[in-house]
């Protein structure tokens, strides 16, 4: 399959994740020669080593058009700020919706509408995406009246912020819808694979002119743009003298559904000198679980958290780790995929398992630490971070108690503290004062940081969908939106 038809498709038929055929293999040459270039040539150089059948300036116009100043507020898009001597921050919330989704999803929309011409599609592609706040938005934001495409978006109803709630209900553009989920983030990525999977409805939009496709992290074509930040952040170190060539650089990411720490366990199987992947989650501890244990574990309570985006119980990119770590073995990962569905649990061979130890490392985080991390930074760094990226700050911290390592660490920020902001205000010692999008300007004034425009511009957006719907009722929600 070209990587043309691995976009166009975004989850085989099925239901298994697409991976690729073989991963490039890049050398202390390739990442001296990137030390020199932008962010944007950096992403066309990494991404033109797994898509063939693009070429090199096509990849770099779309990554113009993705991370150019129209969209980034930062000129070298993930920036890195050091924060002490062995610890750097990768900013990643310098899009239009202020959260990471928007490293690949500027890219994704591009790569799919070339997709469309490379194979001569006719159809519409509709893309289905189950959101735990920020993917839908940032999915929006990057599909909006592109030609050829409808989005539609389900989030949970009661577990997103106020902020993401409002940037979805805003959304502009023709081509888009947005529905509430009366569930959790994994009841709505549960209801969307089955609509990929029901052969019926795939047979019922063909005849109207549309087929299905995904924007969520189980389409390859969101976890390639993701690898480049992470051979770019090795590359800045590099070009800052903080590293010398060869030398290992732990991450540090706080995950939900396994696809940006996946973006940096591929970054590191194609040869960048990175060591330890420390995954961090907050109290839905599965992954912490599963790397300490190998057993994945998904019948527990789920939690609702001030890091909602991180809230899911079923990880869905996990399967594409399995397989790479199996050696690919598609049967051993279906058996272990078969038994998450059927008993909700499974665990992984004593091969996988020494894998697992040798590469990664888990830790997780509860609510007052994540509060106390936010507060930490602010106070120790003059840094607000957000909720998210304070789970990362915390596990980072419990790493380097427990094993004592002091490897020079890439740690993720996610999201923008102003998508956050009443539960940032506390963490700092601050009364919220109303909520949602009002609190914009209490954070500003007391922190003295710049609110992101398009933040800012979400006061006084009309509110134009409404819709709630049971898991059950999903279908329907999509069978009307493309009638
Ligand atoms: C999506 C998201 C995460 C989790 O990323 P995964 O790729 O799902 O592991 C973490 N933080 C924020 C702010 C997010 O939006």
């Amino acid at each position: 399959m070209s990587g043309a038809e691995a976009v166009k498709m975004g989850l085989s038929r099925d239901g298994g994740l697409l991976t690729p055929e073989s991963i490039p293999q890049i050398d202390g040459a390739f990442l001296t020669e990137l030390t020199q270039l932008s962010y944007q040539q950096r992403a066309a150089k990494v991404m033109g080593l797994f898509l063939t059948d693009y070429s090199g300036e096509e990849l770099l116009t779309f990554a113009e058009n993705a991370y150019g100043p129209d969209k980034f507020d930062h000129p070298a898009a993930a920036p890195l700020r050091k924060v002490d001597g062995t610890t750097h921050c990768l900013e990643l919330w310098h899009g239009p919706t202020s959260a990471f989704k928007d490293m690949a999803l500027q890219m994704l929309p591009q790569l799919l509408s070339a997709a469309l011409r490379k194979t001569g599609e006719d159809k519409t592609v509709c893309i289905l995406v189950a959101t735990s706040g920020d993917t839908g938005k940032a999915a929006m934001e990057g599909f909006a009246d592109v030609p050829q495409t409808k989005i539609m978006v389900f989030y949970p109803k009661d577990g997103v912020s106020a902020v993401q709630e409002a940037q979805m209900v805003t959304q502009e553009g023709d081509n888009v819808g947005v529905c509430a989920v009366a569930g959790n983030f994994d009841d709505a990525q549960a209801g969307v694979k089955r609509i990929f999977s029901d052969e019926a409805m795939r047979k019922t939009l063909a005849d109207r002119g549309y087929f299905l496709s995904s924007a969520n992290s189980i389409n390859w074509g969101r976890i390639l743009p993701q690898v480049v930040y992470y051979v770019s952040a090795y590359c800045d170190l590099l070009r800052d003298g903080e590293i010398q060539m060869g030398d290992k650089v732990n991450v540090c990411v706080p995950t939900g559904n396994f696809g940006n720490i996946l973006a940096a366990y591929y970054a590191k199987r194609m040869g960048v000198p990175l060591g330890r992947l420390i995954c961090a989650s907050n109290c839905n501890d599965v992954l912490t679980e599963f790397l300490r244990t190998g057993v994945y574990n998904r019948n527990r309570p789920f939690h609702t958290t001030m890091s909602p985006s991180m809230d899911i119980l079923v990880s869905s990119n996990l399967e594409r780790l399995l397989f790479d770590l199996s050696g690919e073995n598609d049967e051993e990962v279906r058996g272990y995929m078969d038994a998450l569905a059927k008993e909700g649990r499974y665990e992984v061979s004593g091969a996988i398992k020494a894998k697992l130890k040798d590469l990664f490392w888990g830790g997780f985080c509860g609510e007052e630490d994540t509060a106390a991390a936010i507060a930490r930074y602010y106070k120790d760094y003059g840094y607000l971070i957000d909720t998210h990226t304070a789970v990362a700050a915390d596990v980072l911290a419990q790493y380097r108690r427990e094993t004592g390592d002091e490897t020079v660490t890439v740690f993720a920020s996610t999201a923008s503290p102003y998508k956050f902001c009443d539960h940032v205000l506390a963490a700092i010692g601050e009364t919220p004062k109303g909520e949602g999008v009002d609190l914009l300007d209490q954070l500003h004034e007391v922190s003295g940081t710049a609110v992101p425009r398009r933040l800012a511009a979400l006061r006084g957006k009309e509110r134009r969908f409404d819709l709630t719907a049971e898991k059950a009722e999903m279908d329907g929600v999509v069978t009307a939106f493309l009638k």
